[in-house]
């Protein structure tokens, strides 16, 4: 589904992606994991055109979308982005914040875009909810409709930037157990988390970044049993 060849991104001096190869098949959960200011969000961002990269390719079922005129409000309905701040819009209830994107990009109905907003609010436990204000809203509850709103696009994967590092410790379980529940579904997810139990439990393969590169990558089993690299042992040293 994406194929990433030899892509590069830096800011200023810092080299912040330095020639990745990354591919992600229909149906795959993966996991990145790396220190902070590994390039773990900008190689998100790039996949989902938040960031323009220096060069390389991102195909994307074969096209590359770092070509020619790609409708970037299109690629984002198919590649959904859950962001670590919700990115809630504020002024908006909860129902609205779900509709908008399905009305004013997809073009749907508003009694089209509205059924699949419940639909997918009831799915992660937020149909109750609907109508209030998002402000009004605990963060484990905002994310939760964070989510229903990236699934309201019908995304074809969502990528997840630690959707629960903003969270009380108490909330994290909650997503965690919807994030796992759409795995389980088999919706392709891109995850970056620092919740080693989900990668562990959760992704078919893990990749590890280290400052701009993927240092090492393989199944839950070859990264937190057998790593071969010092760099991933160090790392997940301070985890385990
Ligand atoms: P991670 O998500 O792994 O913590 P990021 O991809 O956010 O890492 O950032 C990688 C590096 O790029 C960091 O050193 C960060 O400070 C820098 N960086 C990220 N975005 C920008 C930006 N818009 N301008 C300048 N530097 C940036
Ligand atoms: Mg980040």
């Amino acid at each position: 589904m994406i194929e990433i060849h030899r892509l590069k991104k830096h800011f200023g001096n810092l080299e912040v992606l330095n020639n990745i190869e990354f591919h992600v098949k229909k149906g795959e959960v993966i996991t990145i994991i790396g220190s902070s200011g590994s390039g773990k969000s900008t190689l998100l961002r790039c996949i989902n055109l938040l960031e323009n990269p220096d060069s390389g390719e991102i195909l994307y079922h074969g096209k590359d979308i770092l070509k020619g005129n790609i409708n970037i409000n299109h690629h984002r309905t198919k590649v959904g982005m859950v962001f670590q701040s919700f990115n809630l819009f504020q002024n908006k209830t909860v129902l609205e914040n779900c509709m908008i994107g399905q009305t004013k990009i997809l073009k749907r109905s508003k009694e089209e875009a509205k059924e699949k907003a419940m639909f997918y609010l009831k799915k992660v436990g937020m149909e109750q909810f609907a109508n209030c204000s998002s402000t009004q809203l605990s963060g484990g509850q905002k994310q939760r409709v964070a989510i229903a709103r990236a699934l309201c696009m019908d995304p074809e994967v969502l990528l997840f930037d630690e959707p629960t590092s903003a969270l009380d410790p108490e909330m994290v379980g909650g997503i965690l157990d919807v994030m796992k529940q759409l795995a389980d579904e088999g919706l392709t997810m891109i995850v970056v988390t620092h919740e080693m139990g989900f990668a562990k439990e959760v992704s078919d393969r893990v990749v590890f970044m280290d400052k701009g590169v993927i240092a090492e990558e393989g199944t839950p089993e070859q990264i937190f049993i057998n790593p071969t690299q010092e760099r991933t042992k160090e790392f997940l040293h301070r985890y385990l």
